[in-house]
């Protein structure tokens, strides 16, 4: 019989099910070593590369000791949305908070929820790549909204100005009927 090789793997080692998730988490997020796939790895060089753009970090892997090189780069691309009139402006999330803030006033949602409502649509518009258009945008918060508030859903989809044209209005409503005869 062999016997297993001694691992340094904090993955490979955990036992009790709260580091198991502490390590479902880093698992999700984190670096694997190129290696041998280990999640535990220690940085052990970092300085800034590109002016500033992006940070190169030398990493050792805990289990293995294989040494990779890897690079975190700023987001900073920013998000555009295209007007009705053609316009082109940076995306505003302040502005979509506030959209949202007023649909749900006196509803039971909270600000943090609102906030991951912003963070969702901003992810979901950069997911489209390149400039979206209002109407984009209005689309994502009807989509949060629809499943977070239906009150608040139907504010936002009344006041709502920047639907292409009417068909899309009849298809938030038909969507609305939908849901409210399957409840
Ligand atoms: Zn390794």
């Amino acid at each position: 019989m062999r016997l297993q090789p001694v691992s340094k793997c904090a993955f490979r080692n955990s036992r009790t099910i709260a580091q198991l998730i502490y390590l479902a988490e880093l698992l999700l997020s984190a670096v694997h070593c190129p290696s041998c796939s280990c999640v535990d790895t220690k940085v052990i060089d970092s300085r800034e590369s590109e002016e500033g753009a992006a940070i190169r970090r030398r990493r050792s892997c805990t289990d293995c000791g294989f040494r990779f090189t890897t690079y975190e780069r700023l987001e900073n691309q920013p998000l555009f949305v295209i007007k009705r009139d053609g316009s082109r402006q940076p995306f505003d999330r302040a502005k979509v908070a506030s959209g949202i803030q007023a649909a749900v006033k006196g509803r039971p949602v909270e600000d943090i929820g609102i906030m991951a409502m912003v963070e969702r649509i901003e992810d979901k518009l950069r997911l489209v790549g390149g400039d979206v258009t209002t109407s984009d945008v209005g689309h994502s918060v009807l989509d949060e909204l629809r499943a977070a508030d239906e009150v608040a859903y139907m504010r936002f989809a009344s006041v709502y100005k920047n639907f292409d044209d009417a068909a899309d209005f009849r298809r938030e409503l038909a969507l609305l009927q939908k849901r409210s005869t399957r409840a």
